[in-house]
């Protein structure tokens, strides 16, 4: 019965159907999209509500006395919850709405980093991290003439975890670090990476940036022991303009704000201010209403099918991806992690990535190509950049079959 249930569950043709734009057509060609990893599609479900809250309900929230400010402060407060039980966080006063994984990583880096780092101190981070997870830490390691320390990386792409254990020392003050590489696909061991941080220093605060992880697999902040997890709603099937910053309530409540202004007060005169309790005092200003209505009813769909069965589908995909590339003469796979997630990065021998990219686009398959915001990791491998094809559990074995023939039309015109 289960199995029936499950088998049923995994109907890519009627989960697809969800997804108005994977109907459309692109360069005259039904649009293959494999750029997940980017930005995820959104299913009705999420076009709906953000067109519900609008129609029906669109006000600024807390201040209300009417019903649709009423109604739209609690559609704002019930994505809370909803965000808090899908991480698993203990209380919905350690989730804060942000723009998306930069701007959470941006508030710490301003308002624990400035508080809480001084000269000498050490921050390490990997040599596989987001721009977003290196420019924040090195700006403030400049700021606070702190030290920026980097995990290598092995060939496989996996992070060298002796190499991290050598760089904890007694100055470690901040570890941050990718759940699962953009450009890699790597799924790093975050939980063995947290225990050695707390046993090296149980003060040192590790921040996960789980912008390509929360759409793939669970996430569960309590048992992970992160201090701060951080993510983008627009990667896993929300809107764009809003993430999230979980942190630990004590750390939160210790921190100073980040932005001033509206909402994060709670008394105002010319004698002085005084704040909000968390999380309101780190949502300075009108926040993202449509945003969090939208993340909420991302999270119902994922929920509707199951994290469990979405990494089943996304590895399948990424098995049958991976040995049709690994066929291609000349192509080398970027990343081959023994803990992968559905990205896989390539290069072609002689081939620029870009063209490539234009080649395929041409067949209607949308794919990444460049640096994908990692140009310490390209540095790393010697190399000018990848082409990039990401998974998501609506995209099919059928549409590998035709992105790898045009994949090897592009390479036979271009060589
Ligand atoms: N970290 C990682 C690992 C990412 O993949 C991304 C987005 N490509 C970011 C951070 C930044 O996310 P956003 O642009 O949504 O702020």
């Amino acid at each position: 019965m289960q199995e029936i249930l499950e088998k049923k569950i995994f109907d890519v043709d009627e989960i697809r159907k969800d997804f108005p734009i994977l109907e459309t057509l692109s360069n005259g060609r039904p649009l293959i999209y494999f750029d997940n990893a980017a930005t995820s599609q959104k299913p009705n479900s999420v076009i709906n509500a953000l067109s519900d809250y609008y129609r029906n309900y669109n006000a600024n929230i807390h201040r209300g006395v009417y019903s649709i400010s009423i109604k739209a402060s609690e559609a704002y407060e019930n994505a809370k919850n909803k965000i808090k039980e899908f991480i698993n966080a203990s209380s919905e006063r350690e989730i804060i709405f942000t723009r998306g994984t930069t701007e959470a990583i941006n508030l710490i880096t301003y308002s624990y980093g400035l508080e809480n780092i001084h000269e000498g101190d050490e921050i390490i981070i990997s040599e596989m991290e987001h721009h977003a997870n290196i420019v924040p830490w090195q700006v403030l390691c400049q700021k606070k003439k702190a030290v920026l320390k980097v995990i290598p990386v092995n060939n496989n792409g996996e992070l060298v975890i002796e190499e991290y254990q050598n760089l904890l020392s007694k100055r470690t003050r901040i570890v941050s670090l990718c759940h699962i590489s953009n450009t890699l696909g790597t799924i790093n061991p975050v939980k063995e990476i947290i225990k050695l941080a707390k046993l090296n220093n149980p003060e040192t605060a590790v921040i996960i940036d789980g912008a390509q992880a929360i759409q793939h697999m669970p996430v569960d902040v309590m048992e992970l022991g992160a201090d701060f997890y951080v993510f983008s709603s627009h990667k896993m099937y929300g809107p764009m303009g809003i993430g999230v910053l979980y942190g630990k309530a004590e750390l939160l409540e210790k921190m100073p704000p980040y932005q001033t202004g509206g909402d994060m007060i709670s008394r105002v005169s010319f004698n002085g201010t005084s704040y909000n309790d968390i999380p309101m005092k780190f949502e300075a200003g009108t926040p993202n209403v449509e945003g969090a209505v939208g993340m909420k009813a991302a999270i119902d769909y994922i929920e509707s099918i199951g994290l469990k069965n979405i990494s089943t589908a996304e590895n399948e995909l990424l098995a049958y991806a991976s040995e049709k590339l690994n066929e291609i003469e000349g192509l080398s796979v970027i990343g081959n992690a023994k803990n992968k997630a559905s990205v896989i990065s390539f290069t072609v021998n002689g081939l620029n990535a870009f063209d490539i990219g234009v080649m395929l686009d041409g067949s209607g398959v949308a794919v990444r190509t460049g640096l994908h915001c990692t140009e310490p990791l390209m540095d790393r491998f010697k190399i000018a950049g990848t082409v990039r094809a990401s998974f998501a559990f609506y995209n099919t074995k059928d549409e590998i079959d035709v992105f790898i023939i045009a994949l090897k039309k592009a390479i036979e015109i271009l060589s």
